[in-house]
């Protein structure tokens, strides 16, 4: 195969006549008329994916770090799968959610394995969260007494589920809703699990995930157990390393946030209550009458109540995070904090003693002792200033949280990586859609630690923008930080929405505005026919199905969502036509993470709003704003209802990182537009 017979492909990286094999294996399964055009319906050799995967097969061949932007309908995944799996080498994938790294192991790796006719056994491998405990399965039986009638029905549904499931993944359950109360029921923690002295050792499905990642070829997992992993050595994956060659990241825009979370320290009330509930019923259990169970338990429970309020005034409801930088965390008294600080120490000193008395007694109790240790180590360690580059704050909402955490992964990647020690992985592969604004997408490279060390690829998405998308402001609106702006936005939307008879994701920057502009569309498009879905009231796959329908037979809908929604909505074709984004989405000012990284650019001399505010504003807005245009024949009106991005001067910057689309100013030349999409040809 030559660059002639590969039209658009730069052949920079196969220069010969004679390509290296790993170029000539790619091109023969990727290429024109190669073997992936000859067996999988409707594909077609794209440039951008060939020379992805070109770059991604040399990585793998020679080693090295490669950092890949493939742009939306580049193909990536098959993009790296492909190289990976000729290769033969151990791999391990990690994705940031559990939506992907399901799609890659049940559908995308069976598919390509059987296209490409090689050999290669694929496991995923999830934290222990998403199995079922067949031990903890029969206490939520035994004291189902508690539990309400949903949740009386759902354990039915779970037990019949139990008796045929190889995997005991959650997730070959559909009808459980990820926020189902069951799920804390029967599912282990690393606290809760009774390891090789639990009686269902020996078929527990934690451990038969993990012994089947240890001999596969290709294990999946996802980026919280890479970085949890990092710090507790628990899941598996410290071990498969060293015998992985190559790792790929997928989704790696979200790396730095998930592992800087996973990286630190935390300490949280939900444990404290945690550990109440089990101590009375293995104490009482096991240890009946040896000590006083009951009545430690309910120290803990108010020791944790007393951190849960140590503001001394009510937690406000969307809850809140407070920076601590001295002694105590803002907001909090000093006197008081010490105070909290001193008896949770001592009580955790005193349960710790009552359990370790009487741990031989049975595996329960001795493994409950070591949980204590471990929270007394976690809570000395919040006793102490903090140490190095690391940001401190308390949470308080639903629970109260201590957390901390380093401002970046550099620290935690650079070991891996360094040349000395690339026994465990020669290659490393970091690619997503959206991964920086400048040639070296130093966005993710630098608190990534790979700037200068890694091979930089951008490939552009094929989509024709100029000709699928345009971009529309409205005038007018109250000003972005005004009260009264999503109510305005709610009044605003009626007619486009109307117009398209749904077919629209308004994409909310906080969860106060998605509530208010809630609030107030489902008033507003009452007795129109057309149903105003939010994030919230069902699972996000159940909204996402229903808002697919509403494009074709399905009833009209209109989906308002924040959060997560900002990436990875995957909805191709009519049923989204119309994407909102409600205002630019600056990073949240007083969250401590934000703060702690603009100050410490500060004390380099640099502009935190240039170097860090405007950029993660800009790469959100980029991630939002690729919701839209899914597929070649996709088209669709990109709304961005604040005003600031064509009146400051940092809206260009922000412009820049859009695809380039045509403006279309003025509600009735929206309205045209949307008229045009509703009724094409
Ligand atoms: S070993 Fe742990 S996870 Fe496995 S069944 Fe027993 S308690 Fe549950």
């Amino acid at each position: 195969m030559t660059s002639e017979s590969q039209p658009g492909l730069s052949f920079s990286i196969v220069q010969d006549s004679e390509p290296p094999a790993w170029a000539a294996q790619v091109l023969d399964c990727l290429g024109a008329d190669g073997r992936l055009q000859q067996g999988e319906p409707g594909f077609r050799a794209r440039p951008g994916q060939l020379q992805l995967s070109l770059a991604v097969a040399r990585c793998v061949a020679e080693g090295g770090v490669l950092v890949a932007e493939a742009g939306t309908g580049v193909g990536k995944t098959y993009g790296y799968l492909v190289p990976a799996l000729l290769s033969g080498q151990r791999t391990l994938i990690a994705t940031a959610t559990r939506n992907l790294q399901d799609q890659l192991s049940t559908r995308d790796l069976p598919r390509l394995l059987a296209l490409l006719g090689v050999n290669r056994r694929v496991a995923p491998l999830k934290g222990r969260a998403s199995y079922l405990c067949t031990h903890r399965l029969a206490s939520a039986r035994r004291e189902g007494h508690y539990l309400g009638q949903t949740e009386l029905r759902q354990l039915a549904q779970v037990e019949r589920w139990a008796h045929s499931t190889r995997s005991g993944d959650l997730a070959e359950l559909p009808e459980l809703d990820e926020t189902s109360p069951l799920l804390p029921l029967i599912t282990s923690t690393r606290d809760n699990c009774l390891g090789s002295r639990c009686a269902g050792w020996q078929g527990c499905h934690v451990n038969e995930a993990r012994r089947r990642a240890l001999v596969a070829d290709v294990v999946v997992i996802n980026h919280h157990l890479f970085f949890a992993d990092l710090q507790l050595r628990e899941a598996g994956v410290a071990e498969l390393l060293p015998s992985v060659q190559t790792v790929i990241f997928d989704e790696a825009h979200r790396l730095n946030d998930i592992g800087v979370q996973f990286l630190g320290r935390q300490f949280s009330t939900r444990q404290l209550r945690g550990l109440a509930t089990e101590l009375v019923n293995e104490g009482m259990r096991w240890a009946r009458g040896f000590q006083p169970w009951p009545e430690l338990a309910s120290l803990l429970e108010q020791q944790a109540r007393a951190l849960d309020q140590c503001l001394g005034r009510e937690t406000p409801r969307a809850g809140v995070r407070l920076r601590w930088l001295d002694a105590s965390p803002e907001g909090v008294a000093a006197p008081r904090w010490q105070q909290l600080q001193l008896q949770l120490a001592a009580l955790l000193a005193r349960v710790s003693e009552a359990l370790l008395a009487v741990a031989e007694t049975a595996p329960e109790l001795r493994r409950l002792a070591d949980r204590v240790g471990v929270l007394q180590q976690s809570w000395s360690g919040f006793m102490r200033p903090p140490a190095g580059m690391v940001v401190r704050w308390l949470e308080l909402g639903r629970q109260a949280r201590c957390m901390e955490a380093p401002l970046s992964i550099a620290a935690a990647l650079a070991p891996l990586l360094a040349p000395e020690t690339q026994a465990p992985a020669r290659s490393w592969v970091f690619t997503s859609a959206t991964l920086g604004l400048d040639e070296s997408l130093s966005w993710f490279t630098e608190p990534a630690g790979l700037k200068g060390l890694a091979t930089v690829l951008r490939v552009a998405s094929p989509f024709d923008y100029p000709r699928q998308a345009c971009l529309h402001v409205p005038e007018g609106l109250p000003d972005a930080q005004d009260p009264e702006h999503a109510s305005a936005l709610a009044q605003w939307l009626v007619e486009p929405v109307r117009c398209l008879r749904g077919r629209t994701l308004v994409l909310a920057t906080s969860l106060r505005a998605l509530s208010e502009l809630a609030h107030q569309l489902q008033h507003l498009m009452a007795g129109t026919g057309i149903d105003v879905l939010v994030q919230g009231q069902g699972s996000r796959r159940r909204l996402l199905e229903r808002f697919r329908e509403g494009g074709g037979a399905g009833h009209p809908c209109v989906l308002l969502a924040s959060g997560a929604f900002w990436e990875g909505v995957d909805v191709p074709g009519d049923a989204l036509q119309m994407l909102v984004i409600d205002k630019l989405p600056f990073p949240v000012p007083d969250d401590p993470l934000v703060q702690a990284r603009s100050q410490a650019l500060r004390q380099q001399g640099q502009s935190p709003f240039e170097r860090y505010v405007l950029p993660e504003t800009a790469m959100a807005l980029k991630q939002g704003a690729g919701r839209l245009i899914r597929s070649e024949s996709d088209r669709g009106v990109l709304v961005v209802a604040d005003e600031r991005l064509l009146q400051r001067s940092y809206g260009q910057v922000l412009l820049g990182a859009l695809p380039e689309m045509p403006a279309v100013n003025g509600q009735a030349a929206l309205m045209q537009v949307l008229k045009a999409l509703r009724e094409p040809g």
